[in-house]
């Protein structure tokens, strides 16, 4: 499809989901558990032993999520192929019919992973280059050896015609290489997006409630939210709130229908990184 027929679509779908409140697109973050210690990681190392659900559990919330509406499904983590159920996951999720975006570090993709990848018809792999020399690659990650296994897996998908994209975090130990990550991404014919903003991490929030300066209009809880490795809603991977636990007596879609009014009497821009959240001069607003 062209790009500009593509755009237009994906705006029509996105205020007809923004219409009819539905959670057109999720973030599934499957494990906190991860092999690299970026310096720019938003998740606490004492994070790493969180509970994570079962495989019974992510199939019973992926169904959730499919019933209520989702269509795009991120799987997130930390890095989510250290889930031994991983293959089981992908495949459940393709066949409910949703678009998979896979957002990982990329080092434990080897040729036989790229190829399962490619066979199950996972729709993107969202991979982060934090540098383009073995010594900053690594520098970042502070794992040895990530560099050579991340390209190589570059190699592998690139080989199977997997979608791929990239983002980096600018970062003073990598300023001096973004122009050759841009340069190797455009050789490629991928897409590579700057992340200029570094969130602080989500248990360090310090944001100045009294002074509201600036705001802006994000989708969470109106056309997206997150699921953390326990299976708690929030709003978004940095917004650690409401956290509601989908159960048995608590659905995903009960939850998903309380979100708005939860917003608007709560405050969830007390909790965002991004500064102020939805905070506007009548305090929130639903749109
Ligand atoms: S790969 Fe991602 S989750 Fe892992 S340490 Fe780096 S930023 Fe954090």
């Amino acid at each position: 499809m062209k790009s500009a027929a593509y755009h237009k679509l994906w705006a029509k779908i996105h205020q007809q989901a923004r219409e009819e409140h539905l959670p057109l697109r999720v973030m599934f973050e499957l494990t906190y558990r991860c092999n690299f210690n970026c310096r720019h990681c938003y998740v606490p190392k004492s994070w790493r032993r969180r509970k994570e659900l079962n495989t019974a559990g992510v199939y019973d919330i992926i169904r959730q999520l499919k019933d209520a509406g989702c269509f795009y499904l991120g799987f997130t983590g930390g890095e989510i192929f250290l889930r031994r159920d991983i293959w089981r996951i992908l495949g459940f999720c393709k066949r409910q019919g949703m678009q998979i975006i896979l957002y990982t570090n990329g080092s434990l993709i080897d040729g036989q992973a790229a190829k399962r990848i490619a066979d199950i018809g996972v729709n993107k792999v969202d991979i982060t280059l934090p540098g383009i020399s073995e010594k900053v690659f690594d520098g970042v990650t502070g794992l040895k050896g990530s560099r050579q296994a991340v390209f190589s897996a570059i190699d592998s998908l690139r080989k199977h015609k997997v979608g791929l994209g990239f983002k980096t975090c600018q970062l003073k130990a990598n300023q001096g290489e973004i122009r050759a990550i841009e340069h190797f991404c455009a050789s490629i014919n991928c897409g590579h997006r700057l992340d200029d903003s570094t969130s602080p991490r989500i248990d360090q929030l310090m944001i100045d409630r009294a002074k509201p300066t600036k705001a802006f209009i994000c989708g969470g809880g109106i056309t997206q939210c997150a699921i953390t490795p326990a299976g708690r809603v929030k709003l978004c991977p940095l917004v650690e709130w409401p956290k509601i636990k989908i159960s048995r007596d608590n659905s995903f879609n009960q939850i998903w229908k309380r979100l708005p009014q939860m917003i608007k009497d709560g405050e969830c821009y007390k909790f965002c990184p991004a500064g102020l959240g939805r905070l506007t001069e009548e305090r929130c607003v639903i749109q």
